[in-house]
Parts: structure tokens; sequence; C-alpha cells
């Protein structure tokens, strides 16, 4: 996006959207005045992942007397982590927050985070979740295991319990937007581009309405995504385990001679089926995980975008005008290209 496009836009808010209609008239009423008390030019960049309810018409309705939320719809159900990314490819701001829309997040904290990042010239401000105690028993559980492996595989400069509520500063946005990365994993990849950064406290409040779009399934794609994407320590893990095996192997070969000088070689069925298991068990594992990093491999190599936008609110108003103006011009294709999803893939 062109400088002169977001002159005058200080903030933008990304807010990835799948399935909220429950929760997005809570989100709007109390996000709204947070922002227009700030008193700068901002914009709400709203990306509705593909939802199949009635998210999209509700933003379109909550549009028409708002005038600063926009509309980034994707054309099928993409992901959290995708979501982010078309947010952050859309927003024009020379500040980006990202927040969440069930409201466990609290916007009250982005003046703050805001202030924080003027004040100090710091280029990225998390939000750190203080206390989970609103979290299920296993989220926490899963969660703690989570941050604790992140800041082991990719450095202590990942903050613990910060999510996905952060502010960006548009330098931070640019960087992560020239990336090449497609299976993205943002609070990795945020603190690894090593900016300055500052933290915003906060208590973690309870989803405001629906239920949670993360169930176990994008929970394990997520822990996937981010170990695979940023340590190849899994992959020597079939040298330690073959080594192991090896050095065991030596050990029972000695036992196995012994017995048979001894003329006791019938019994040690127990042995030979356990020790077989064992090895296939460790092989299988083995190819499991050469099979993440292939797929890995797979992914960049097809170079596919990791969204598609079907209607960006913004965009197609400034095309309505043009229309007016000049006459129609080829739609159909125009809605996968520009500032669309091929941004951030090149390089
Ligand atoms: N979300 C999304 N696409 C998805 C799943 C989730 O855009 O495929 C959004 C969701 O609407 C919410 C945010 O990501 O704004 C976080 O999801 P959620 O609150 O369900 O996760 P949890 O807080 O339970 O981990
Ligand atoms: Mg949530």
């Amino acid at each position: 996006m062109s400088a002169a496009a977001r002159a005058g836009t200080l903030l933008s808010v990304v807010v990835p959207m799948y399935n909220e209609e429950d929760a997005l008239p809570s989100f709007a009423a109390r996000m709204r005045p947070v922002l227009d008390g700030l008193g700068v030019r901002y914009e709400v960049v709203a990306v509705d992942d593909g939802s199949a309810d009635k998210t999209a018409a509700l933003l379109r309705d909550l549009a028409a007397d708002w005038p600063e939320l926009r509309m980034v719809r994707l054309r099928r159900n993409s992901g959290h982590q995708a979501a982010l990314t078309a947010g952050l490819d859309h927003a024009v701001g020379d500040y980006v927050a990202s927040i969440d829309a069930d409201l466990q997040d609290p916007p009250e904290k982005i003046p703050e985070m805001l202030e924080l990042a003027r004040a100090e010239g710091l280029d990225i401000v998390y939000g750190v979740r203080e206390d989970r105690s609103t979290d299920t028993g296993f989220k926490r559980w899963t969660a703690g295991g989570y941050y604790w492996l992140m800041r082991r595989l990719v450095g202590r400069q990942v903050p613990a319990n910060a999510g996905d509520f952060r502010l960006l500063s548009r330098e931070a946005v640019e960087a992560l937007k020239e990336l090449p990365d497609q299976q993205r994993v943002y609070r990795l990849l945020v603190p690894w581009l090593g900016f300055p950064s500052g933290e915003v406290r906060y208590v973690r409040e309870e989803r405001v309405a629906g239920s949670t779009k993360y169930p176990l399934a994008k929970m394990v794609r997520l822990a996937l995504d981010s170990v695979t994407g940023f340590s190849a320590a899994p992959l020597r893990l079939a040298t330690w385990l073959g080594t192991v095996a090896f050095f065991t192997c030596l050990l029972l070969l000695g036992f196995s001679l012994t017995v048979y000088l001894f003329g006791a070689t019938v019994p040690g069925w127990t042995s030979l089926f356990v020790g077989l298991l064992f090895i296939g068990g460790i092989q299988l594992i083995c190819v499991g995980l050469l099979g993440e990093y292939v797929a890995r491999i797979y992914t960049a190599v097809q170079r596919r975008p990791a969204y598609f936008i079907a209607e960006d609110t913004a965009r197609d108003t400034a095309r309505d005008t043009a229309r007016d103006t000049a006459g129609e011009t080829g739609a159909g294709l125009g809605a996968g290209s520009g500032s669309g999803p091929g941004a951030g893939l090149g390089g």
C-alpha cells in the first residue's frame, strides 16, 4: 500500500472473525467508543474468515453507520493465522493492532499499547495474559506446555502467554509481509524479527458469546506448524533413537550369545516381540516426523496463496466510484490480484 493511500490513518485494528455472529454486536459496542475516544484517524479491518453464519451480513450492517469499519471477506475458511495475514496485508495504518472478536482481549488496552509504542519508540507491544483463571484447566495446561517448548525452540525473546493480541508498527508489518513463510505462526514470527518491544499486561476474560473456534485439531495444527517452522530438532530424534537402539542391540547380542552357549535358546519370545514393537514404533514416529517437514516443503514449493479475497468493502467502494465514471472493467480476476493474496508471497 502506498504512503499516499494510508496518509493520516494512524491506527488499524485487525480482527479475524469466524462464525462470530453472537459475539459481534457486543464487540462493536465495546470497541467503537474506545477507538472514537482516541481522537485519531483509525480503521477497523474485520476479516471474515469464510464464516457460514451471518457474520458478513452483520458486518455490512454495522459498516453502514460506522465508516471506519471495513470488511475483508475471505472466500473460504483459511484459519486464524491466514485471516491475520489477510488483515495485515490490507491494513493501512502507521500502527496495526490485532485482537480477537470474542472480547477475551480487552479493547481498552489498545490505547495503552499505542501510547507505550509512541512514547518509547517501540515497534512491537505484546498483550501478555496475566491470569488465565477463566480458561479451562486443559487449555491452561496445553498453553503452558506450548510456551515452554516454544521458548526453548525459538528463543527467550518469545514472551510466554502472549497470543495474537498485539500492536505492530508499520515497519514491523512490512518486515512480516516480506517473509516468504507460508504456514505462519505470528506469535513466534513477530518476536523472531527482533524489533524493540514492550508489554502490556491484561487479564484474559471469558468469551463474550458463542463457542471457541479452536477445536483440538486446530490447536494441534498450530503446535505442529510452530515446531516445524522453527526447529529441525525433531528430525534429529531419529538419529538419537537409532543410536540408543544400536547400543541396546549390542547388549542384547552379548546376552543372546551367552544364552546360546548354554544351550537355552527357546525362551525369549517376549523380548523378541517387545523389541520388534519398539523398533517398529520408533520407525513410524520418525517417518511421521519426516513427513511433517516434507509436507512443509511441499506447501512451500506449491507457493499457493494463504487466502483468497472474495470481497473488500473498501476496495469495492473505490471500484464502484471508478465504475460510475469510467464504466465496468473485468471484475472476476481482479478479485484475486492487486494487494490480495499474492502479496507477501513474492521473493
Ligand atoms: N478465528 C478465525 N478463523 C478460524 C478460527 C478462529 O478467524 O478458523 C478467529 C475467531 O473468530 C476469533 C479468534 O480467531 O476472533 C480466536 O479464536 P477463538 O476465540 O475461538 O480461540 P480461543 O480463544 O478459544 O483460543
Ligand atoms: Mg477466544
